[in-house]
């Protein structure tokens, strides 16, 4: 028997892509920094965006959107949701 439940998962994740520029062709550095999405919180006043690490899994709470260095040491972009593209 052959059971096809076995699905190939891809994991999102900074693992395949190389930082390091094995070549040195790469002119510019780009830093390519995963991507969270956050989850607004607003509180009494104030608006909280909470993502989910990509790196520790945990929740980091951020005031505001942007390159954000998580307290685990994680650095990524806090992005805002995008609108649906048709
Ligand atoms: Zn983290």
């Amino acid at each position: 028997m052959t059971v096809n439940a076995k699905m190939g998962r891809l994991v999102p994740g900074p693992s395949q892509g190389s930082l390091f520029a094995a070549g040195g062709e790469a002119d510019t550095k780009v830093p390519r920094l995963p991507a969270a999405r956050p989850v607004v919180v607003v509180t009494a006043g104030r608006i909280e965006y909470a993502a989910r690490c990509p790196q520790c899994r945990d929740w980091h709470r951020h005031v505001s959107l942007g390159e954000k260095r998580a307290p685990c040491g994680a650095v990524y972009e806090l992005q805002p949701r995008r609108g649906r593209v048709a």
